[in-house]
């Protein structure tokens, strides 16, 4: 089984696609990875999903990779004396430390750490960004503020505060308790929501200590700042345009996608575009026609992945939302312009032996045709360099590892066979060959570039390059 595209297609799970059943269906739709949101999954429901995709992955024999997203510090106010208070343009409006509950003057902010850190000047914004404030005084327990953008006020609404820096770590003891339930279930990604700074990474890797890959979620404009420290620790990065076009103005995300898909590609780490993809398919089995342009626009990027959130969670065409990212990649990746456009954001090589081979497999395959690309990629490291090129073929990448093969199945371009590693070189090309042949890419009398670090299993040691024949005997066996 393989797909006829190079970017990866994210898929997050919720009541509309939990069976064994569904998730089958949305796997051979094209789902490559299964995302579970943390937000509205409990423990017990986790590790039965993580179940279900097992089960699959091990009925169609190819790696699937599970994301678990860990809510993160959602900051909400706290209540009020009636359903609702209705803030007016003009009006002061005061966050304070009192729990008693609110009215149209004051409201609790159950945040000791947030209030006092707000300074005159700051924005809050309310409710998904309808409403918005800005401060006018501030102490340690209180903060007025005034209203610029008013609208109706209920208990519980979140609160982002674009400008402020909060001095508290991106893991609340919600997310311990889920990241550690999530590595016992032995998920391969792991996502961090409402990250500021790198060491919000840093602290999570503590904790995973490599059982699981981290994704940093850049949705605020201070990760944004930070973005090539972050992307020095994250091992991927996703673009959560969701909320990040709640704190930032709109308009500045498709700058900020084009920034951080760019970023993402200098460094050689994966980068998933989020949110709203194709919003109006949970409710209609067609997208628009900007839906189908967007997903075409982060697939020109060379993003590694697209993602669907509430389309394939709870909508009504989980299936459909899939095929149609599918047939989007395909379609998008063959188009004369492609290649043009991938090439020209293509990042120069660093001074390292890796970089330099997978940049001459990259030329090799633009002057000879050949079938695919082959890499022994034990860690992933080296399928990852080679990523980083966007190469014209499709990459097959060999690992003794399972947890290595599910972690690249976010991947740009790279399709993971599970395989012991190779004894010597004659076995190395000659399984290479045979693998190719096996899994569709290459028949005999074509030709594969074989890549791989000699001694195998050394990560980072991407020294060979071979252009192979697969010969006949390719086929013997398979
Ligand atoms: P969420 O993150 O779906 O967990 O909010 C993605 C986003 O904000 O875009
Ligand atoms: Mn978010």
């Amino acid at each position: 089984m393989r797909r006829q595209r190079r970017t990866k297609i994210v898929a997050t799970l919720g009541p509309a696609s939990s069976s064994p059943e569904m998730i089958a269906k949305l796997f051979e739709a094209g789902a490559d990875v299964f995302r579970i949101n943390m937000s509205h999954t409990q423990p017990d429901k986790m590790r039965e999903l993580v179940k279900a995709i097992r089960k699959v992955e091990k009925d169609c024999g190819r790696p699937i990779g599970i994301l678990a997203d860990l809510q993160g510090p959602k900051l909400r106010v706290g209540s009020f004396k009636t359903d609702s208070v209705m803030l007016k343009n003009g009006a002061s409006f005061v966050f304070d430390a009192d729990d008693t509950p609110g009215d149209e003057t004051r409201v609790y902010l159950p945040h000791p750490e947030i209030l006092a850190a707000l300074e005159p000047g700051h924005t809050l914004l309310l409710d998904d960004g309808k409403i918005r404030l800005v401060t006018t005084a501030a102490t340690k327990t209180r903060a007025v503020t005034k209203v610029l953008v008013g609208g109706k006020l209920s208990a519980r609404k979140g609160v982002s505060l674009p400008d402020t820096v909060i001095p508290f770590s991106a893991l609340t003891p919600k997310d311990h308790t889920d990241l550690e339930a999530a590595l016992d279930a032995n998920v391969d990604w792991v996502a961090l929501s409402f990250i500021q700074r790198p060491e919000d990474i840093a602290e999570a890797k503590k904790i995973t200590r490599g059982r699981a890959a981290v994704m940093a979620k850049i949705e605020k404009p201070q990760a944004m700042t930070r973005l090539n420290d972050i992307l020095d620790i994250a091992d991927a990065i996703m673009v959560a345009r969701g909320d990040l076009g709640v704190e930032l103005p709109v308009e500045k995300v498709p700058g900020a996608q084009k920034q951080m898909t760019r970023a993402a590609r200098r460094a050689g780490k994966p980068v998933v575009v989020a949110t709203q993809m194709l919003e109006s398919m949970i409710s209609s089995p067609v997208p628009t026609r900007a839906e189908v342009s967007d997903v075409a626009t982060a697939i020109f990027e060379g993003a590694d992945a697209i993602m669907l959130s509430a389309e394939s969670a709870s909508g009504q065409f989980p299936v459909e939302a899939i095929q149609t990212m599918n047939r989007i990649a395909i379609e998008v990746e063959s188009d004369p312009t492609y290649r043009g456009i991938i090439n020209g954001a293509r990042p120069e090589a660093e001074a390292t032996g890796a970089d330099a081979i997978a940049a001459a497999a990259h030329q090799i395959a633009e002057t000879v045709d050949l079938a695919a690309l082959v890499c022994w990629t034990a860690s992933g490291s080296t399928a990852l360099r080679v990523a980083r090129e966007r190469p014209g073929p499709l990459t097959i990448g060999i690992s003794p590892n399972v947890s290595t093969g599910r972690r690249l199945s976010v991947v740009w371009g790279v399709h993971c066979v599970i395989d012991e590693d190779a004894h010597d070189q004659e076995d190395m090309i000659d399984r290479a060959c045979r693998i190719a042949f096996r899994e569709g890419f290459a028949k005999a009398g074509q030709r594969v570039i074989v890549v791989a670090g000699i001694p195998l299993g050394t990560p980072g040691a991407t020294n060979m390059l071979r252009i192979a024949y697969v010969g006949a005997s390719a086929a013997d066996e398979n």
